[in-house]
């Protein structure tokens, strides 16, 4: 590159999006790449919070539940058509992605089971996200399920070929993976691989935690069978906000959730002697939701609507492909190496640099403010967030990491890994 600093300066005058930096608070002079672990906050949402606080609260109290009781389902619509391409009815906000991965395998494993007895396999790979392989395992140890677990290369994530294989015995109920890899970003083929499941009579669960709001999603075009994620990624909605989950329209009716909550009760104020499962996606509910969190959900879907999830997405490839490109030229020679796919049409919107002192050039980066994250054993992710980053951001943000490495301050920062990273 002959002058990287003008062509960030080029490509962020260029940028179709550069408007919706400004909805955001930017209080600091920050350079903030770790937009795929926490979202900034939108100061739409900041507005709305303390709105509902004071109003839908202090004021309306109890009568408020007439409006809140239908947000779980109305902001998984809004959802559903801005990031996932899911037609109504077949999205709701609630949970944890932790616990909607749980609701989810283990009614497609009871489902499955029912039709074949001997089709009790969770085949996932073995550099999943730890929530999704423990859940796994917590099923199989609850002796709801076998798990399989398939070795992925950590840097190119799962191919369809591996999958094929894996799936070949025909005992796999349901096949649970990650459509961009945490670690390194790798963009899985959601149509193809679900593909493959159905052609061996497994139900398709595809994690979005990483892909809802960066990379186009088409849950009703590919068939998925169900599908979990987070919002305080990509979505902008703060530490804690409730998960989502997808069920396919005409399999809902026919799981029935481990959960029998009174919020996924047909007529829930009846306060029925028994549990009669509402038709329809509010079945996966399962007691009172975190109505704040659901706005600020909210909040959240409508800037990604307002970005749109092509320009998002292509915004995302440019990035690190900027990335990529300034790491290769200033931080290869001083050992980093490339932990992703190299192209940026196999990755989802954030890049990792493998070094041998990840840790230590996390928090040393850290210390000039310029926040990426570590992850085991020695990578740094960078998740320049297409909605708000500036390709000035990458550059600067870089720079400054290529500077601390040369002058060796890293090195003062402590070998020994922290509790949070
Ligand atoms: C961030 C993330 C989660 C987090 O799950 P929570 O229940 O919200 O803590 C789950 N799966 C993947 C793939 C993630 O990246």
């Amino acid at each position: 590159m002959n002058d990287p600093r003008a062509l960030a300066r080029q490509l962020d005058a260029g940028d179709p999006l550069a408007g919706f930096r400004t909805e955001f608070v930017l209080a600091d002079d920050l350079i903030y790449l770790d937009g795929n672990s926490l979202g900034r906050l939108p100061r739409a949402t900041a507005t709305r919070l303390v709105e509902a606080v004071e109003q839908e609260w202090g004021t309306g109290l109890i009568r408020s539940w007439t409006q809140w009781i239908e947000l779980s389902a109305q902001i998984g619509d809004e959802l559903g058509a801005a990031a996932l391409g899911a037609g109504r009815g077949q999205v709701l906000i609630c949970d944890s992605t932790t616990v909607n991965l749980y609701k989810l395998l283990s009614a497609a494993l009871a489902h499955q089971r029912d039709a074949d007895s001997q089709r009790r396999v969770i085949l996932t790979d073995d550099d999943n996200f730890p929530t999704d392989r423990f859940v796994a395992a917590g099923l199989a140890a609850h002796g709801q399920a076998v798990v399989r677990l398939l070795h992925t290369d950590p840097d190119l994530g799962v191919r369809a070929g591996d999958i094929e294989n894996a799936l070949a015995p025909g005992d796999v109920a349901v096949l649970s993976l990650s459509h961009v890899a945490y670690r390194s970003g790798a963009l899985a083929d959601l149509p193809r691989i679900t593909e493959l499941a159905h052609a061996h009579g497994a139900l398709a669960l595809w994690d979005l935690a990483h892909s809802v709001g960066s990379v186009p999603v088409d849950l009703d075009a590919a068939g998925v069978d169900l599908a979990v994620g987070c919002t305080y990624k990509y979505l902008n909605a703060g530490p804690g906000a409730p998960g989502f989950l997808y069920v396919r329209g005409d399999l809902i009716d026919r799981l029935d959730p481990p959960i029998w909550g009174w919020f996924g009760q047909r007529d829930q104020f009846a306060m029925a002697a028994d549990h009669d499962p509402a038709p329809g996606i509010t079945r996966f509910a399962a007691g009172t939701p975190p109505v704040l969190g659901l706005h600020a959900v909210r909040q959240g879907v409508a800037l990604i609507a307002a970005a749109g999830i092509g320009a998002l997405a292509t915004k995302g490839r440019e990035l690190t492909s900027y990335a990529a490109a300034l790491s290769e030229e200033w931080l290869a020679p001083l050992g980093f190496r490339l932990a992703s796919p190299e192209s940026s049409t196999d990755r989802g919107a954030h890049l990792t640099l493998h070094h041998q002192r990840a840790w230590q050039i996390c928090q040393a980066a850290i210390s000039v403010d310029v926040v990426a994250d570590y992850r085991t054993p020695d990578r740094l992710r960078v998740g320049p967030a297409p909605i708000y980053t500036r390709f000035i951001d990458v550059h600067d943000g870089l720079a400054r990491i290529r500077d601390l490495v040369v002058a060796g301050e890293h090195l003062r920062f402590p070998e020994e890994v922290g509790a949070v990273t």
